[in-house]
């Protein structure tokens, strides 16, 4: 059994956190490989290391006071973890060359980099693990994409030749050998990465939460947790805004057919949540999440007998793609078609647009509506069960939010509802309320 652990900022914030990750990793032989992050967050008004690094950086960029110290500030929230920790380790030559570095403009990527790098060297020294540099096994191609079949390969190779090691997240190198990171929160893509290259049996990732909650706790009051979801699933929340996970971490593990389990560095009995291919247990509830956004505009076009005009969603479509705008729904009637787009995206294209689109269609009326939230009530369950719309329907209509919009995604694993965004938050709850509480 091999299981790939990763550990986020908050779980590797102090010294403290360090001890609780050790005992976690001791307490199953399992796990073989760890993955972590640079330290975060101590408390919350810290800064992570992560945007030490990047001011830091561009303090030695642009030759601006106050380098060195904010330096020594980096270096002290290592040497902190290393002092409280007893470690027999030297970080001297190491911090000698990354500041020759930073003041050689090495780039922001690599700046960003070493609080990952260091802080792998850091536990790799505390677990007695092997530390592996990502730089050295992690690749991108020249176009700045993951380089997929080169690293399953390198990195694959050397792991397989480790009983245990330390490869820290969020970073790789270029064709050229320059250091390049994924974007922010990129440690959990490593994980995944890692878990795939050494076909691991589970992909265990640690942070702060104890898994995902059925709604945001910022909105519904105590929400649940998700015990199990699908990769489908939590596509389509995290698109919505739900965010525990990285977005690409999910890609590699699940070409491989690994599970990933969400867990709780300060709760590690909590089962957390367990995210997978396919799975024949019964959800609990109809529902698996609920997630939404605000900052739509929907274009209302409407036009008679539109549906029997050949083209129709096409030439719409193209003036939408002309101004480089990608569209997030599209529900249509048999007059009308509506395109919901990002308010923000919009908004300096809206004249091009509709004239565009009289250009294009010549419809009969065109009917522009802003400040919309979308809401994406998800669950592999509904597919089963009658009424679902229905029920959503009537708890909306109870909590006196008028529905713009709706759309059932085919695969009946989502219905999407658009409300005015002053109704966002009261529109969750009452959803929360229908096919959570009242099921309880
Ligand atoms: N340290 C990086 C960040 O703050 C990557 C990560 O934590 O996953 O974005």
């Amino acid at each position: 059994m091999t299981k790939v652990v990763k550990f986020g900022g908050s779980s590797l914030a102090s010294a403290e956190q360090f001890r609780k990750v050790a005992d976690i990793i001791h307490a199953d032989d399992a796990r073989r490989y760890v993955v972590p992050s640079a330290p975060g967050k101590r408390f919350s008004a810290d800064t992570k290391v992560t945007d030490m690094l990047y001011a830091c950086y561009d303090l030695a960029a642009k030759g601006r006071e106050g380098f060195a110290e904010a330096f020594e500030k980096i270096k002290e929230r290592y040497t902190d973890i290393i002092d409280e920790l007893g470690l027999d380790l030297d970080l001297t030559e190491e911090f000698n060359t990354i500041k020759a570095c930073f003041i050689g403009k090495a780039g922001r990527d690599y700046a960003a980099s070493r609080g990952e790098y260091l802080n792998g060297i850091v536990l790799a020294n505390y677990l007695g693990y092997e530390f592996v540099d990502a730089g050295e096994v992690i690749f991108f191609t020249d176009s700045g994409e993951f380089d997929s079949e080169r690293t399953q390969k390198v990195l694959g190779d050397r792991l397989k030749s480790l009983e245990r090691a330390v490869v820290p997240g969020f970073y790789g190198s270029m064709p050229n050998d320059t250091v390049k990171t994924f974007s922010r929160g990129g440690s959990d893509i490593t994980g995944s990465i890692v878990a795939a290259a050494v076909g691991a049996d589970l992909y265990e990732n640690w942070t702060d939460v104890s898994g995902f909650l059925i709604s945001d706790p910022r909105i519904v009051k105590d929400p649940l947790p998700i015990t199990t979801i699908t990769y489908k699933e939590l596509r389509e929340l995290s698109y919505m805004g739900a965010t525990v996970l990285h977005e690409d971490a999910i890609f590699p593990v699940r070409k491989a057919g690994i599970a990933i389990n969400i867990k709780n560095t300060n709760a590690p009995d909590d089962p957390g949540t367990m995210i997978v291919e396919s799975t024949s247990q019964k959800p609990p509830f109809t529902i698996t999440g609920i997630a939404g956004k605000k900052g739509f505009t929907v274009v209302n076009i409407e036009k008679d007998m539109m549906n029997s005009e050949l083209g129709f969603g096409r030439k719409v479509l193209e003036v939408f793609e002309k101004n480089g705008i990608s569209f997030e729904h599209m529900p249509s009637g048999i007059d009308t078609m509506s395109i919901v787009v990002h308010q923000t995206e919009f908004e300096p294209k809206e004249q091009e647009i509709l004239s565009g689109l009289h250009r294009n269609v010549h419809p009969d009326t065109i009917d522009i509506e802003t400040d919309l939230a979308l809401i994406a009530i998800v669950g592999r369950a509904m597919k089963s069960a009658r009424g679902t719309a229905g029920r959503i329907f009537s708890a909306l209509a109870h909590a006196h939010v008028n529905v713009k919009m709706i759309d059932q995604g085919s695969s009946e694993l989502n219905i999407i509802v658009g409300v005015a965004e002053k109704d966002f938050e009261a529109a969750i709850k009452s959803i929360y309320e229908i096919f959570v509480v009242h099921q309880l």
